[in-house]
């Protein structure tokens, strides 16, 4: 198979994953060497300091499995059900891959035959890429629910990362929308097996994990999410949490239900980046009425209008961890506030930039500077 057939086979049926950098659906990858109209895909990962186009592909659509709200469910007559051998598969990436079109693969599926069977399909694709044709770029394989442990192994061999989707918080939400899946044995008991299998290869199995949540359609609260996020983090060391904020897809029984706001899906991400990145506890997001996190605000901003607009941090004497609770302040400005304090005072926002931290703006209304707001500073009234 050549590559312009395989993108072809692809096209309008990979735009429902989510694997790159770019959590939305609709940023589609731009490239003088890819044809609008297949851009869907194809996705970016940040790879050290480099971005790379990858591949979004799937070794069949003809899934025999009955989740509700995905198009490629069994018995959805609209949905066009391809299957793709690994030779053809791996044949097909080679001859992008060689075109530079694209850099490296992320590989999903259907499940057809059972879990087992269709990651053979997988697993054979990857080998076929590793041993075949001396391929050592980027891989992104997906354990499929019910896969055997081993091939988790053979996959974290194979693959730089690995994921498994649980698409709700629980098990009780997961049976809304996907009453065959289980939810602790098929799926979350492989996501505990990859962190086994890595703490026992001792540094030989390094491939990270990630997941991803369809936000919206069981009814559950941005709180259950962020909490089984947490976990995931904190316990598995989840590299990153994936939120697909629901579409009714036609010909499904979900497809009566609203979308959902794409809004909360980038709380969600924000949020998810407080747990993760920068020293928030669950119980510190600013969740409001049943769990769920305010649409209109950022829900960083959220927590400093709580606790930093009245009693604002002074950035000469505050932590890393405090420095980086501030709207505005990342990691990269907090080390370098840190660095420019240690040679002298900041005086006004302006010593700020010029030490090159970004967004002065934001953070002023947050921060003291010698025991002063800054005098740039917006008023909160
Ligand atoms: S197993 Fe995966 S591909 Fe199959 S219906 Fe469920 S979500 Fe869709």
């Amino acid at each position: 198979m050549d590559g312009e057939d395989l993108l072809k086979n692809l096209r309008g049926v990979t735009e429902f994953e989510v694997a790159g950098d770019q959590p939305q659906r609709a940023r589609p990858v731009r490239s003088p060497r890819l044809p609008p109209d297949l851009s869907g895909c194809v996705t970016h990962v940040t790879a050290g300091s480099r971005k790379m186009p990858v591949l979004k592909a799937l070794t069949t659509t003809a899934c025999e499995r009955d989740c509700f709200y995905c198009p490629f469910r069994a018995g959805r007559s609209s949905m066009r059900r391809i299957t793709f051998s690994p030779d053809d598969m791996a044949q097909g990436f080679m001859a992008l891959h060689r075109a530079g079109v694209v850099e490296g693969l992320f590989l999903s599926s259907g499940v057809i035959r059972g879990g087992v069977t269709t990651q053979d399909s997988i697993l054979d694709t990857g080998a076929i890429l590793r041993e075949k044709y001396g391929y050592s770029g980027y891989i992104h394989l997906k354990i499929m629910p019910g896969a055997e442990r081993d091939q988790v192994r053979q996959a974290m061999e194979l693959a730089d990362r690995v994921s498994i989707n649980l698409e709700a918080p629980n098990a009780r939400r997961l049976e809304v929308i996907a009453p065959g899946k289980n939810f602790d044995d098929e799926l979350l008991a492989r996501l505990r097996w990859v962190t086994d299998l890595r703490r026992e290869s001792e540094g030989r199995l390094r491939a990270s994990s990630t997941t991803e949540f369809v936000v919206g359609p069981a009814g559950e609260r941005d709180l259950e999410i962020l909490s089984m996020t947490d976990v995931l983090y904190r316990q598995l060391g989840l590299a990153r949490a994936y939120f697909s904020a629901f579409r009714p897809v036609m010909d499904t029984p979900l497809d009566n239900l609203p979308a959902t706001d794409s809004l909360r899906q980038l709380r969600l991400y924000q949020a998810s980046f407080l747990l993760r990145d920068y020293g928030f506890d669950l119980e510190e997001l600013p969740f409001v009425g049943e769990g769920d996190l305010p649409l209109q605000i950022d829900p960083k901003r959220a927590w400093a209008d709580q606790h930093l607009a009245q009693t604002p941090l002074e950035l000469h004497t505050a932590s890393r961890r405090e420095l980086m609770r501030v709207p505005g302040i990342g990691a990269t400005s907090a080390d370098r506030i840190i660095a420019a304090r240690r040679k002298g005072r900041l005086h006004d926002l302006a010593d700020l930039r010029a030490v090159g931290v970004v967004n002065v703006n934001r953070m002023a209304l947050y921060v003291l500077l010698d025991g002063r707001r800054p005098v740039e500073q917006p008023r909160l009234f």
